[in-house]
């Protein structure tokens, strides 16, 4: 019996107890309709709750279904990261845990690998259950990140997708701890396509996704493509001296003819902030890059595995082997 694993689904799982169990319905039902090889993989980032619990039952049931146990949380791209690395499928799909990302659209994506295409994106045609806010700085935040690099990037695009194994090899061949990604496989290339589905409301529980966590990530996607915040503080600098030496001229013009008005001291503290508020955006702009260059000499894992169940044999990255 040929029983090559084609199809890898990867689940990022952060305290999902209220949804794995409806996840994993969904997900298998609509895996099973194509009739080939599969395995699941749930990566479980630390999560607090049962979720661990759960998918160990449900591991127990089905050797499909696979586990990979976080030392701790160590976020979303960490954990898709991880599903990736173990995984051994000749496709892989990438796909949230609590439903938003609708399973049913996985075989349209198959459709288009099958056609050849290597990486199938989801897009979202619509959002919904989603707070006018976040669907706003969401918008905003994917067009301004494209408008920031050369590289051809979608829009309006998560990390719902399919990549075939190539490009999963590829994106594990990129060092980089602080990830992000949507723009990484983007950057790597190869022939790229998309289907459009309806992001759906969560099934259960709450988003993981604080807004600290958001921000992180946002800085992540724009770091890691782009350094044009820095050549735009060079601009903010260069304006500054240029406005600041007009400004002085024009005084100095005036004191040399006697008509020197005295700037009062309240215009003058208001410069004086403005300029040290300008001053510390450019610190902080490049802060973000050193300190991701700090995190990059480290040189430390992405993420610590504490156990996983249901791998048949030992991956590289886990030389003790399946517990
Ligand atoms: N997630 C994770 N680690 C985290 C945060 C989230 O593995 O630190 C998982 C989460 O369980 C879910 C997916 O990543 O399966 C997307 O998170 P969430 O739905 O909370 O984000 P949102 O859809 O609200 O942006
Ligand atoms: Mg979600």
């Amino acid at each position: 019996m040929n029983n090559k694993i084609i199809y890898s689904i990867v689940v990022p799982l952060y305290n999902e107890e209220l949804v794995i169990m409806e996840s994993y319905r969904r997900l298998e039902n609509v895996m099973n309709k194509t009739g080939e090889e599969y395995e699941i993989i749930f990566v479980n980032d630390g999560s607090m709750d049962s979720t661990r619990k759960k998918v160990e039952l449900i591991c127990e049931k089905d050797t499909r279904i696979k586990l990979v146990n976080f030392s701790r949380n160590f976020g979303h791209q960490a954990a898709i990261t991880a599903g990736m690395d173990v995984s051994m499928g000749s496709a892989i799909v990438v796909i949230d845990g609590d439903l938003q990302d609708p399973p049913e659209t996985i075989i349209k994506m198959i459709e288009k690998w099958k056609q050849g295409y290597e990486v199938v994106y989801g897009r979202r045609s619509k959002r919904q259950g989603e707070s006018f806010l976040k669907k706003l700085t969401a918008k905003t935040y994917y067009r301004l990140l494209k408008s920031m690099t050369s590289i051809d990037m979608p829009v309006d695009v998560g990390d719902f997708r399919l990549i075939d194994k190539k490009v999963c090899d590829a994106l594990a061949s990129l060092p980089e701890k602080n990830r992000y990604i949507r723009g990484l496989v983007s950057w790597v290339g190869y022939k790229q396509t998309y289907v459009e589905f309806i992001r759906q409301e969560r099934f259960a529980g709450e988003t993981k996704y604080p807004l600290s966590k958001m921000v992180k990530l946002a800085l992540d996607g724009i770091t890691s493509l782009t350094y044009k915040p820095l050549t735009f503080v060079n601009y903010i600098g260069s304006f500054c001296l240029v406005g600041g030496l007009a400004s002085s001229i024009v005084i100095i013009a005036k004191h040399l003819s006697n008509k020197l008005s005295i700037l009062s001291l309240g215009l003058i503290l208001s410069i004086v902030i403005i300029m040290f508020g300008l001053l510390f955006i450019s610190l902080g702009v490049m802060g973000q890059y050193i300190g991701r260059i700090f995190d990059e000499a480290k040189d430390r894992p992405m993420y610590i595995v504490d156990n996983i169940v249901n791998f048949r044999k030992p991956n590289a990255k886990y030389e003790s082997g399946p517990k």
